[in-house]
């Protein structure tokens, strides 16, 4: 069995005042949660602020504590060791478990600027001679320098802050991280109880849906004795995707969007997954708007020995319409900070006592308000993409008897973005993606493997030979993205298919080569190990239309009779034997029937699943198929849902397809 950690956000409306036994109303918890939060970002602002020296970032980046000793992993108890704590603003009281809690979120920032340091540091040290362009030297100093773990785009970027920096110092470069970043102004107004112990706080599961908190909070904004603290009991349900065996742990509050959050981490069980010895794989490639391209393959016993077959259907998650609103939505995000930092400057430029000034200011503060709502809905919806996309991976590798999801190792991937388009689905998402699936898959004991990145859709996966790529298939002599062209061994098809159809072959032959990765502790193959994959078609199953035809082929010759005339014992030849009308004529429609219910999982939004709209391939359905949904109709002014600009593949469970399974025996994927 493996442990899986997830964190659970759930709101909580009101809470009981153990003292007195009232029911404290959802209003008053609100105060009384901020008052806590704001009390101990006060503590922890100032903690940091005390120390922001590279003296004493060094100090905790050593790892080394005054009396020798290591520093503990636990982040207040490693401040208490370096004597730097918390204290309570004056006149006021607060227990020595708020003050720790003050003091886990101080050593949190300190050590992530400790990261930042390192980074720094090593750019610095390895900052080229001429600043446009390193030497062969200077890459190589650069790359070993900073800590294990740190991708290349961080380099990247902290790079560019430095010559920002640079640049509006007269070509001085900073000394340290503490130069070249100021102090947080705040530190996040979350309270991590989890630093705690019972003494502050304890959870509880009141029912198999239910949990109660129990957390001492102050009663007044600035809490000056022992009695102005009180035990609360807030009790609030938990979602549910929580396991009704998780362990839930020790959350941590905030209030967020005039309501208390409680983001309760939960640990629970769940059958350990297999690195290797995996016979069925989903392969998944990313794409720059259709988000994720998906194959099936299989190591088969074939003619020509062991190899990877897939089976030639394609699965799309296609984000295009949330793509382009993303897309709409970042530049309206960039046009609204443009227009509230100009009101910035204009009020700077004003005198305390100039009459436009509340006018200026009242714009401003519209202006903010706006800019933080499209920010949260661009942080949403990154967010319902992501687990959208995760859910229907897995879903779809549940449904096709794949043990395993093999994706391309971003890390590698970056190399490839020279094209703008690749940015509109940011890489950011991307990660989001990755540990999605691979949380939501461990739950159904699904592996989820990364593989090299590199050449994925430059060879042929049928034959390895370089491909061509065309803009589209009636195209094939222009140079373009879309479409794969193999001009040895004639494979036509969609670039991302087939890259998917080799991610899937690097990780089926190389299995037993995965390890585990050091920063993610994901599982991950390294080494590149490609195959040519076969195809094989799924048994084709007969149509209703091609069926009933056969049927009524030996008394009723259906198919020779012109479209458009009603069948009846009157047209029937003479010297055939009677036969009762059919009900639906005719079976060859010369216009498309009429939309069916389809038995396929919607790829996400809060509809109900027995909706009558179906999302399937993007214009591969008949006309009415892409009518508009009768909710937008239902709803007015609801236009823009989040399942209407989502196209995904229907999930359907297949079964076998193609040659006998070569190893392990079949029977692991029951
Ligand atoms: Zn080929």
């Amino acid at each position: 069995m493996a442990v899986v950690t997830a964190t659970a956000t759930c709101t909580a409306f009101r809470a009981v005042d153990e003292r007195t036994g009232e029911v404290v109303i959802a209003r008053v918890l609100i105060e009384r949660v901020g008052s806590l939060a704001a009390l101990t970002q006060a503590m922890s602002t100032s903690v940091v602020a005390a120390h922001w020296n590279d003296g004493d970032l060094g100090r905790v980046g050593s790892g080394v504590g005054p009396d020798g000793r290591a520093l503990p992993a636990k982040g207040w108890m490693a401040l208490r060791r370096l004597g730097w704590r918390a204290a309570v603003p004056e006149g006021g009281y607060a227990p020595d478990r708020v003050r720790r809690v003050a003091e886990e979120a101080a050593a949190r920032v300190l050590r992530l600027a400790v990261h930042r340091r390192a980074v720094v540091q090593a750019i610095l040290a390895a900052w080229p001679a001429d600043t446009r362009r390193r030497t062969d030297a200077e890459w190589a100093a650069l790359h070993q320098l900073p800590p294990a773990g740190v991708a290349g785009a961080e380099i990247r970027n902290r790079t560019r802050q430095l010559r920002a920096f640079k640049t509006d110092h007269d070509g001085r470069l900073p000394a340290c991280l503490t130069e070249l970043e100021q102090p947080p102004v705040a530190t996040s107004a979350q309270v991590l109880l989890a630093a705690a112990d019972k003494q502050l706080v304890t959870i509880d599961r009141s029912s198999p849906e239910t949990a109660v908190l129990r957390v001492q909070l102050p009663l007044l904004p600035h809490p000056a004795t022992r009695g102005d603290w009180a035990w609360h009991a807030i009790g609030f349900r938990l979602p549910g995707h929580v396991p009704v065996d998780a362990d839930l742990r020790v959350p941590t509050l905030r209030v967020s969007g005039g309501r208390v959050r409680v983001d309760l981490p939960w640990r629970c069980n769940f059958p350990t997954v297999r690195r290797a010895g995996h016979a069925v794989a989903l392969g998944l490639d990313w794409g720059v708007n259709t988000l994720l391209t998906g194959t099936v393959g299989k190591l088969a016993e074939t003619s020509s020995g062991c190899r990877v077959v897939a089976d030639g259907r394609r699965l799309r998650f296609d984000a295009t319409g949330i793509s382009a609103k993303l897309h709409r939505l970042r530049g309206n995000r960039e046009t609204v900070a443009a227009r509230r930092d100009h009101y910035a400057r204009l009020l700077g430029g004003r005198p305390a006592t100039a009459p436009d000034r509340e006018r200026l200011t009242a714009k401003q503060a519209v202006l903010k308000r706006e800019h933080e709502r499209i920010c949260a809905r661009i942080r949403g919806l990154n967010h319902a993409l992501a687990w959208a996309a995760a859910r229907w991976a897995v879903d779809q590798a549940h449904a096709l008897g794949a043990t395993v999801i093999y994706l391309e190792d971003l890390a590698t991937l970056e190399a490839r973005g020279r094209r703008p388009g690749n940015a509109r689905l940011s890489g950011q998402i991307r990660g989001t993606v990755v540990a999605a699936i691979r949380h939501l898959a461990s739950k159904e004991a699904i592996a989820t493997v990364t593989v090299p990145a590199r050449g994925t859709s430059k060879l042929c996966p049928r034959c390895g030979k370089a491909l061509h790529h065309a803009p589209a298939p009636d195209r094939p002599r222009e140079r373009g993205w879309k479409w794969a062209i193999c001009r040895s061994c004639g494979l036509a098809g969609d670039r991302d298919h087939a890259a998917a159809e080799r991610i899937v072959a690097r990780g089926l032959l190389a299995q037993a080569l995965a390890g585990i990765e050091l920063t993610t502790a994901g599982h991950t193959i390294a080494r590149m190990v490609d195959g040519n994959v076969a195809r094989a078609r799924r048994p084709k199953h007969r149509t209703r239309a091609a069926r009933r035809a056969d049927r009524t082929q030996a008394t009723h010759p259906i198919a020779s009779v012109p479209p458009g005339t009603h069948q009846s014992t009157h047209s029937r030849p003479t010297g055939q034997p009677a036969s009762p009308t059919p009900r639906r004529v005719p079976d060859r429609r010369a216009v498309p029937a009429p939309a069916t219910q389809v038995a396929g999982k919607r790829p996400a939004g809060q509809a109900s699943q027995t909706h009558p709209h179906r999302h399937a391939e993007v214009g591969s359905g008949p006309a009415h198929d892409r009518l508009p949904c009768p909710c937008r109709s239902r709803r007015p002014g609801a236009g823009w849902g989040f399942h209407h600009n989502v196209a995904a593949t229907a999930v359907l469970p297949l079964g076998d397809y193609g040659p006998a399974t070569a190893w392990p025996r079949p029977a692991q994927n029951a």
